[in-house]
């Protein structure tokens, strides 16, 4: 796994973007590469689509954003937990409820 660490992080953040891939380095901060992660292709296909379905919904239907994002983030806390048994504790997981994303779209909505 590549990012700014000079010895290979086992810390790690799960957090939903819309065009990044959502896996980020706890230590450096650095958006990592989801197909340089030991993950099994099945659970990086299930990443990459919860990304994508809040990407959808948001722009399908702000009027439901608190809705979306709520169950946005309960998917993203059962991903990280997949993660956290996929890679081992060797890793530490953790998971970064979406609140920025929410103050953004409200922002331009109202
Ligand atoms: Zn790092």
């Amino acid at each position: 796994m590549q990012c700014f660490c000079k010895e290979q992080s086992y810390d790690l953040v799960v957090e939903a973007d819309f065009v990044v891939d959502p896996i980020w380095c706890g230590k450096c901060g650095c958006n990592l590469n989801l197909e340089e992660i030991p993950l099994t292709e099945k659970l990086k296909d299930e990443l990459m689509s919860w990304v994508q379905a809040y990407s959808k919904s948001v722009i399908d239907e702000p009027g439901y954003i608190y809705e979306v994002t709520h169950q946005h983030n309960k998917n993203g806390i059962k991903l990280a937990e997949k993660v956290q048994s996929e890679l081992g504790a060797k890793y530490t997981i953790s998971f970064l409820l979406l609140k920025h994303m929410l103050s953004y779209v409200l922002k331009r909505l109202y």
